[in-house]
């Protein structure tokens, strides 16, 4: 089986990925917080370790992919507490919001997608674990319930992911430490209930909830066991989240958590202001519907996941062009053509093209590596089809093909259809059909003639709903404005 090599966030180098089972990896990803629609920017996450997923496999592995969704959290608690709903039917209501925005961007279902709520024996049988070997204590609440802590510096490998010493630690965070806390670093794993949150789950320590970080050590655990190949996450996980995962998970299991950690970078929404025709499409949702699945796809997956992606019309632009030629070509290849005769220098080329593509995929995932030889195989096949080629040369182009659309979901069935989206897209790009610009106009010459009026309240609505599109008013003090988007 092919070499694998990946960039190891515990060594922080690339080294040969050697899974604990020579045909079958075990892999786990953070999944979402389910409380609203996705933002582009968990864009990025998703579809990298779908990436991941979709390359293992692509390479012969067997892959168990578990991500999970965080439907417990202050958050959730918080919205449906407004919308006067249950916390459990609001987080579901995501959950579902967010499986349609993955099948939008063409991501291959996981193995499993366990929820805390669905979590609970679990997680408490991890914290009562931790309890008892001594790396959790309790704190106990006016009202008879109890917190539990986990305590940080009993954990002597703290610190080997993100490589912050527990000293520096220590001292940075002294000024906002919790009295009942033994070190200023410990960290919550049960919280008390609140009589208003309206979810809790009983437990030894009284009715609560869990903190953030056990849900994550409990899961892996119930689905891919004691120790894991490969975690992903957002690389603002890595601390202290993925930190405390391996604090929880080594000290309840005595063994190694995970032997792989990766993590993609963040999406730059700062480094251009944000152009018209992006301003206000925020959502994973909204983008999909006002430009496509397949585009986020290939903006995101464009740059190496290690690299910083700007988010702004150039890139967006880039990927249109680049999936039509793609498209263009795959319409081409699968139609009828003309037949040559064989030339054993161009399918020599050919075929080291596929080897080549599969290194730079095996390769820490490089994407635009692979990219870059592929649209070196349209290019040659472009200028050969036109006088004819032979079958066996055709079927080593479809090797490519297939390969590609395995690894990195950037091939997509029905390339007629994604041709038809890309030209809505650019339609939107130029601002041509972009209702969201006329709507902005509108509610800027209403707050205007409300201003003039002095009716200051409907001046405030209509600067709120700006807001939500993006858009930033100024006022001048001879009564003009400026605007300009967020
Ligand atoms: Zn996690």
């Amino acid at each position: 089986m092919e070499k694998i090599s990946v960039f190891n966030n515990l060594t922080r180098s690339k080294e040969e990925f050697k899974p604990i089972d020579s045909n079958l990896i075990r892999f786990y990803s953070c999944g979402p917080t389910t409380y609203d629609f996705l933002h582009v920017g968990n864009a990025r996450a998703a579809v990298v370790a779908d990436l991941f997923h979709r390359t293992l496999k692509a390479f012969g592995y067997n892959v168990k992919f578990v991500r999970n969704f965080t439907d417990v959290d202050d958050k959730i608690l918080e919205t449906a507490r407004k919308r006067g709903i249950h916390p459990k039917q609001h987080a579901d209501e995501f959950i579902r919001e967010c499986l349609q925005d993955y099948e939008c961007l063409g991501m291959l279902p996981a193995s499993a997608t366990p929820t805390v709520s669905e979590s609970m024996p679990e997680i408490i049988q991890m914290i009562q674990d931790l309890i008892n070997k001594g790396y959790a204590y309790t704190v106990p609440k006016k009202d008879g319930s109890e917190e539990v802590l986990y305590n940080v510096p009993k954990f002597a490998d703290y610190g080997k992911l993100s490589k912050i010493k527990l000293d520096s630690l220590q001292h940075g965070i002294r000024v906002e430490t919790d009295a009942q806390k033994k070190n200023p670093s410990d960290f919550v794993l049960w919280k008390p209930a609140k009589p208003e949150e309206g979810w809790s789950w009983d437990s030894p320590w009284g009715k609560g909830r869990p903190g953030w970080h056990i849900e994550c050590s409990a899961m892996a655990k119930k689905h891919l066991g004691n120790t894991i190949d490969l975690h992903h996450g957002g690389v603002d996980l890595m601390f202290p989240h993925h930190e405390n995962e391996i604090a929880q998970s080594e000290a309840a299991n005595g063994c190694p958590f995970c032997n792989n950690w990766c993590h993609n970078e963040f999406v730059n929404f700062g480094s251009e202001k944000m152009s018209k025709s992006l301003g206000n499409v925020i959502t994973i949702r909204k983008f999909t519907e006002t430009f496509s699945g397949a585009i986020l796809r290939h903006v995101v997956l464009a740059v190496h996941y290690r690299s910083k992606l700007d988010w702004t019309e150039d890139s967006i632009s880039k990927a249109i062009g680049e999936l039509e030629r793609i498209h263009e070509f795959v319409i081409h290849l699968f139609g009828e053509q003309k037949s040559g005769a064989a030339d054993a220098g161009e399918l020599l080329k050919v075929q080291k093209a596929l080897v080549d593509i599969r290194h730079e995929m095996a390769n820490d995932f490089n994407v635009p590596g692979a990219m870059g030889i592929f649209f070196g195989v349209i290019k040659d096949y472009n200028r050969l089809s036109k006088n004819g080629v032979d079958a066996q040369y055709v079927s080593a182009v479809i090797e490519i093909v297939n390969f590609m659309k395995d690894a990195t979901g950037m091939v997509h069935d029905y390339p007629e259809e994604i041709l038809s989206q890309l030209n809505i897209a650019r339609k939107h790009l130029s601002g041509t059909s972009d209702t969201g610009d006329a709507e902005i106009e509108t509610l800027l010459a209403e707050r205007k003639t409300a201003r003039d009026t002095k009716n200051w309240a409907k001046s405030d609505e209509i600067r709120n709903r700006l807001t939500e599109l993006g858009v930033v008013v100024k006022d001048n003090p001879d009564g003009t404005y400026t605007w300009s988007f967020k």
